[in-house]
């Protein structure tokens, strides 16, 4: 018999259990109904893509592409799995098969990968029956020769690449863009206007408001750029649309009664003027480069932005001296950057500038922002986003513009909750105590009827004493238990009891309706 095992939730994942999720689905429907009065439709692309697009679009440099993704090799449907030994005599003609029909990538690596393997294989077929045809003592060379042959076959079917290298989406905002090219949306009126929701998968350490499957919710807007379009004539409209989209989440988050929210912004210049600026600051940091902590060391090699983003104690007077990047912005992403801070101000929508919020994924341009909240310790960012214009072209599509942000769910709902904003109405409005056989088509019938008038009811699938069945109705958290015995089914007059009085009035079935309705709004 199999060994008995406890199954647990994966580490870093968690399962959402009623009554949070009710928290959840009130954020989600929020989401919808604002995103929807700024003219947003949503999306569901798939949970899993092409590793290689998240390695364009996210970039192969950082750490969510180069460390955190959860990666697969897909195979075509019906090839048996090259580590179940037994199976390789019908893995072997399934390869050769898929070969023929190109269902296997036709690689020259595969086709020789599979010639090897195939006469390896022929091997190791002679030998076993070699093996079956005698005893052999120990020491004889046919049992290794078997053994090796085996550990062979078993290291070339593996070499043999079945099919792409796919990932679970650690973001979403690549997935959009390919939509948007897959789907032609650039022929649509312009901008494309999209939102989402969903889990995203990173193989990150898990601590509190940090997992490896989180939650979030998020928005692109996309817009191809029309021939004799974009670059400096579009620094103003750009602008409007990118504080738009702020001023949608923070009307999102002011919706919810999200506390502390703080939105910081910045402007990380664009493929002009930000490599000066990288170079500029790469200097500096050679200057100081014996003061700085390991990781900001190998940051000024490979990526020096980064080093803006360190939390290490010891190296913030040294970086409140580097040089910012306001001050080496080209005119065009100076003069966005001011519209940015001028059109937030229009909004009403308060910011604080931020030199050093530079974001770790690679497609930002100009605008970037992140907003943070209370009650979250050390990972309080809810929000980040930002400008990624030319992400759609390096994707293979026209040149586009782009703005968007993912909100962090899991960290909104920690934060609602930490405010005592989690208190989701729980529990049932209406218990049904029955008994009586005759009784049953009643007590169906008033749940029929009070569910379909959005009542929460529960009708227990047995009759109970009536002692029992209130104290159930007081476990569940039920405002009313409707007494039905057989005189008030006979009699049409049924007796609800308000649990936290302990109160009880007869009524017949409409008016019960009436009274519950009533209740109900007040
Ligand atoms: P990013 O996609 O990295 O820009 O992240 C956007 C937002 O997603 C962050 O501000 C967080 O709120 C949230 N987030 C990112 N990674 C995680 C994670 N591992 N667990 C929970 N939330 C996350």
């Amino acid at each position: 018999m199999a060994e008995k095992r406890k199954f647990q939730a994966i580490k870093g994942t968690r399962d959402l259990l009623p009554p949070e999720t009710e928290l959840w689905n009130q954020v989600e429907q929020t989401a919808r109904e604002v995103f929807s009065t700024y003219g947003f439709g949503e999306i569901r692309p798939p949970i899993f893509e092409p590793t290689e697009l998240f390695a364009r679009a996210v970039g192969g440099e950082t750490d969510i592409v180069s460390k955190e993704m959860y990666s697969f090799e897909d195979r075509p449907a019906g090839i048996p799995d090259p580590r179940r030994f037994m199976e390789l005599g019908d893995y072997v003609l399934a390869i050769e098969e898929g070969i023929r029909k190109e269902t296997i990538p036709s690689t020259p690596s595969n086709r020789d990968s599979v010639r090897t393997f195939r006469s390896k294989f022929d091997e190791f077929v002679k030998v076993s029956s070699m093996l079956k045809t005698g005893f052999h003592s120990g020491g004889d060379p046919i049992p290794r020769a078997y053994g090796a042959l085996l550990m062979e076959c078993i290291y070339f079917a593996q070499t043999i690449q079945l099919g792409e290298m796919l990932s679970l989406r650690p973001e979403a905002t690549a997935s959009v863009c390919r939509a948007y090219i897959e789907h032609g949306m650039h022929a649509l009126p312009q901008p494309v206007k999209l939102y989402y929701t969903g889990p995203m998968f990173r193989r990150e350490r898990p601590q509190k408001g940090r997992y490896r499957q989180f939650y979030q919710i998020g928005a692109e807007v996309l817009e191809a750029i029309q021939p004799g379009h974009g670059g400096a004539k579009d620094i103003f409209k750009d602008a409007a649309t990118d504080a738009e989209v702020i001023e949608m989440v923070m009307e999102f988050f002011a919706r919810l009664e999200l506390q502390g929210v703080q939105l910081e912004i910045n402007s990380i210049g664009c493929r002009e003027c930000r490599p000066k600026y990288v170079e500029v600051l790469r200097a500096e940091l050679l200057k100081v480069k014996d003061r700085l902590g390991p990781d900001s060391q190998r940051r000024i090699d490979t990526n020096p932005l980064r080093v803006l983003d360190s939390k290490l104690e010891s190296e913030q007077e040294i970086i409140a001296k580097l040089p910012r990047i306001s001050e080496h912005l080209c005119v065009d992403c100076a003069k966005q950057y001011e519209e940015v801070k001028r059109q937030l101000g229009l909004r009403s929508v308060a910011y604080k500038e931020n030199w050093r919020l530079v974001r770790g994924l690679d497609y930002y341009m100009r605008t970037t922002f992140e907003i943070t909240a209370k009650g979250l310790g050390s990972q309080n960012a809810v929000c980040g986003g930002g400008r990624y214009d030319g992400l759609v072209e390096l994707l293979g599509g026209q040149p586009t513009k782009g703005i968007g942000f993912a909100i962090g769910e899991d960290r909104l709902i920690l934060s609602l909750q930490e405010a005592g904003k989690g208190n989701v109405a729980k529990g049932r409005d209406v218990y049904i105590a029955w008994l009586g056989e005759k009784t049953l088509a009643t007590a169906i019938h008033a749940a029929k009827t009070l569910r379909a008038a959005g009542f929460r009811v529960e009708l227990p699938p047995v009759e109970q004493k009536f002692g029992k069945a209130l104290g159930q109705a007081d476990r569940i958290g039920s405002r009313y238990a409707l007494i039905l015995g057989e005189d008030e089914a006979a009699s049409g007059q049924w007796t609800l009891k308000t649990l936290a009085d302990g109160t009880q009035a007869k009524y017949t079935e409409a008016q019960l309706l009436e009274f519950l309705m009533k209740a109900k709004v007040s």
